[in-house]
């Protein structure tokens, strides 16, 4: 078999992340340049080739647009290099779900596409960061790794973009992988998948947008009125995403406000703010009176992703809506 090479595009993160203390506390996300990473990475002697291509150096709370174009960009144009076998993204952990998420509904699905990320930077005592990376070569050189969509290495675990959550603030096993389990584990030597490859041949889901709409995520709180409904609204969101309680529940008034919302045309799904939550139609809540979505199993920041990208391509009906988020 011939030697994979691998994009590696960087964004920084906490895997870039650069202390200057081995036992500190503190550090600064993206501080340490992608060449420097790969120089490091270097002495493990992982057997592929590495193409580095720096698209940010910055804590994944900043990534946005620019950012997302660029990486998308750059995945298109690799997915058609015939010399380029698989790519690796390098993502803070803060917001790889939704870099992940955003990569899988919009590219093809016929390279593997690898996020990972770190829990402790780079030069800190115990790091992770080097771990991943070589695992996540692992992932890209395989390619049985094509046909999952997106997938994201943390620890020995590969999870479906879909499915990956944060779920930890600070422990090195952060990452969740929610209702499914895990896609396969890995190490540098070993990978295993658990099952066959879902998405073989599949083209983009949805066409990458021109831009992405503002949509703003609600968390219901108890006691709260419908105010910051009508606020969302008078700051021009497209579309409004609720972490609620439980299965999607909020105040009475908090759902008329959606409900009138949606009659005005501005698209709202009903998550939740519970953890491993899965929200199902007209459970509590009539979301064909109200004409409402149900998330079913996305959480607030994914399912906030894919009503971005939908309202962004001109899907816009709660039907057509609720269809997407039934298949995510
Ligand atoms: N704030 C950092 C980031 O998301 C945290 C991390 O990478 O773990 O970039």
């Amino acid at each position: 078999m011939t030697k994979a090479r691998i994009l590696v595009l960087g964004t920084g993160g906490t895997i870039a992340g650069a202390a200057g203390s081995a036992t500190g506390g503190g550090y600064r996300a993206g501080g340490l340049a992608l060449a420097a990473m790969l120089e490091q990475l270097a002495a493990l002697g992982l057997d592929a080739e590495l193409v580095p291509q720096e698209v940010a150096r910055i804590g994944s709370q900043d990534i946005g647009w620019p950012q997302w174009q660029a990486l998308h960009a750059a995945c298109l144009g690799a997915m058609d290099d015939l010399s380029i076998t698989g790519i690796i993204i390098t993502h803070g952990t803060d917001t790889a779900e939704e870099t992940a998420f955003l990569l899988d509904l919009t590219l093809p699905t016929h390279k593997p596409v690898v996020l990972v990320g770190a829990m402790r930077p780079a030069d800190a005592v115990g790091a992770d960061g080097m771990r991943n990376f070589a695992n996540a070569v692992k992932v890209a050189s395989d390619r049985q790794a094509a046909g999952r969509g997106v997938v994201l290495v943390m620890g020995d675990s590969v999870l479906a973009a879909r499915d990956a959550r944060k779920a930890a603030t600070a422990q090195i096993d952060a990452f969740k992988s929610f209702p499914r389990g895990s896609l396969a584990r890995v190490t540098p030597a070993n990978l295993d998948w658990f099952g066959p490859p879902h998405r073989v041949g599949e083209a983009a889901r949805y066409a990458f947008p021109a831009s992405l709409p503002r949509v703003a995520i609600l968390t219901a709180g108890a006691g709260m009125d419908e105010q910051p409904v009508q606020a969302l609204l008078g700051i021009g969101c497209k579309g409004v995403v609720l972490a609620g309680m439980g299965q999607g529940n909020a105040p009475a008034c908090v759902l008329t406000a959606l409900a009138d919302a949606a009659v005005a045309g501005v698209p709202v799904v009903r998550s939740t703010r519970v953890d491993e939550g899965l929200v199902d139609r007209n459970i509590e809540v009539d979301d064909d009176a109200l004409g409402l979505v149900a998330a079913r199993a996305l959480g607030p920041a994914k399912a906030r992703m894919l009503l971005m990208v939908l309202i962004a391509v001109g899907i816009t009906d709660v039907a057509r809506i609720q269809a997407a988020f039934d298949s995510g």
